[in-house]
């Protein structure tokens, strides 16, 4: 997987004087222990710092500023234990430039009914203190992330960690850098895109290159380089060379191998962690780019076809969110209507990525009936079972759009011998047809985000930080 930087995130609880020393010092303390424990769970993705205990306007407007220059923050985490007049918050929050989750959480999840008084009274006060604070955001309309409920809690834990990876996303986004080799698909629609909205809004910058360029890179990649990356490629995935004789076998897997280095080369060159390319643009390249492109995905890079940057950039932002765990380009290919087997098959020409292979990957070599180019090497597997979900990015006058729904995904029935493509079977939770009927109602296309690992809820919360439109199907 691509490096992403080691975020933290950092922790503050909310007081105020009126309680005197010796119950802040208690405050601190119990802060300090949640998040100790939250850390020591090791559910959290990133790491949590505890900051101290906020009393002031001025505290709170320094500690805002300090999070919004230190680029190792990726966002703020706020625990009211006890009742912090929220006037206070409001300069330092109206500053906060990373995502803010309010935890309304209580340092003990019982009343303790025997001993109650007032000592204890003046120091959990979570119930109200939380309301309070929570006006404010409202109020200033943050769209801040509340997680409710016991600290300890297995929920609670995992609603904090799915943020964080969703936080992280968010921060990511705006380094994220799209080199597109040639433009996109001609007549197509959806595929098209306000680029500078894109990187006011989303952080996105997305580049073109004459694919002329990467084909000089393609000429450089030398014989050695390419013996290596055969000798990996034998051992990770199984070679079938079919009804090709050796030596065109061999020549078509090696192209795509010089491909990946050379497209590889490029991206790191240019800072560039996602890219596209279009089968109507390949002048001097001898093949579109099939395995390259899986394997440049397998590593994290975000991938778009037919020039369809919306997608690439979503793909490495959607990776970093997933660490890269079964979170793939797919394209809604054909469909199964029969009643009872409602699904989508997806595929691409070539283009999937190999993370969410059930099998062991073969490398296969057979014509492609577009694009006029010699017969490509590719990836064929089937997918994976399992609860996911799908996801796309439309733009329109009014804004960019996600757009988003649960699936439930299977295997399909029988193997396809003449379609030798890696495929992946699923049906959206709410059925084929209102699924697919409000996709295309909120003018989704069909090339997707697929994630094993990601969750709707990540989405919304993405949605929120971004200030974009989202359509969450459910
Ligand atoms: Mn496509």
């Amino acid at each position: 997987m691509l490096k992403v930087r080691d975020y933290e995130f950092w922790f503050v609880a909310g007081s105020q004087f009126l309680y005197g020393e010796e119950q802040l010092d208690s405050v601190a303390k119990d802060a300090q222990k949640i998040v100790d424990q939250l850390n020591a769970t090791q559910k959290l993705p990133y790491k949590l710092v505890f900051k101290g205990v906020m009393t002031t306007a001025d505290q709170i407007t320094q500690f805002m500023k300090d999070v919004n220059y230190n680029d190792d923050v990726a966002g703020v985490i706020t625990w009211m234990h006890t009742f912090s007049p929220a006037k206070n918050w409001i300069r330092g929050t109206k500053l906060l430039q990373k995502p803010l989750l309010h935890l309304a959480t209580q340092y003990l999840n019982e009343i303790p009914y025997d001993t109650i008084d007032f000592d204890y009274m003046n120091l959990n006060q979570s119930a109200h203190g939380d309301r309070e604070y929570a006006y404010i955001n409202a109020r200033l309309g943050l769209n801040n992330k509340i997680v409710f409920g016991y600290w300890d809690d297995e929920k609670v834990q995992e609603q904090l960690a799915l943020w964080q990876d969703t936080a992280v996303g968010y921060n990511e986004s705006f380094k994220i850098k799209v080199c597109r080799f040639g433009d996109t698909m001609r007549n197509v629609a959806v595929t098209e895109g306000d680029k500078v909205e894109a990187q006011i809004k989303l952080g996105w910058t997305v580049d073109y290159w004459p694919v002329g360029d990467l084909v000089k890179e393609v000429n450089q990649v030398t014989k050695e380089q390419i013996d290596a990356e055969y000798a990996k490629l034998a051992q990770e995935y199984e070679l079938v060379q079919g009804d090709n004789s050796k030596e065109k076998y061999e020549h078509a897997v090696r192209y795509q191998l010089r491909e990946y280095i050379a497209i590889k080369n490029f991206l790191e060159r240019g800072g560039y962690t996602a890219f596209t390319t279009n089968f109507e643009d390949l002048w001097g390249l001898e093949q579109l780019p099939g395995l390259a492109s899986q394997l440049l995905m397998r590593d994290g890079y975000g991938f778009g076809a037919e020039g369809d940057w919306k997608t690439a950039a979503l793909g490495r932002l959607l990776k970093i969110m997933a660490h890269n765990k079964m979170t793939v380009f797919m394209e809604d290919y054909t469909l199964d209507l029969r009643k009872g087997h409602e699904a989508i098959l997806g595929s691409h020409m070539l283009e999937v990525d190999p993370t969410i292979a059930a099998d062991k990957p073969r490398v296969e070599v057979h014509p492609l009936d577009i694009g006029g180019k010699a017969d490509p090497a590719r990836l064929v597997f089937t997918g994976s079972k399992g609860d996911a979900i799908d996801v796309t990015v439309a733009d329109f006058r009014d804004g960019f759009k996600f757009i988003s729904y649960e699936v439930k995904a299977t295997k399909p029935e029988k193997t396809t011998p003449h379609l030798p493509v890696a495929k992946q079977l699923w049906t959206p939770k709410v059925g084929l047809t209102t699924g697919a009927t409000r996709w295309m109602q909120a003018g989704g296309g069909h090339h997707t985000m697929l994630s094993f690992t990601l969750k709707q809820e990540q989405i919304a919360d993405l949605c929120e930080m971004l200030g974009v439109n989202a359509e969450i199907i459910a």
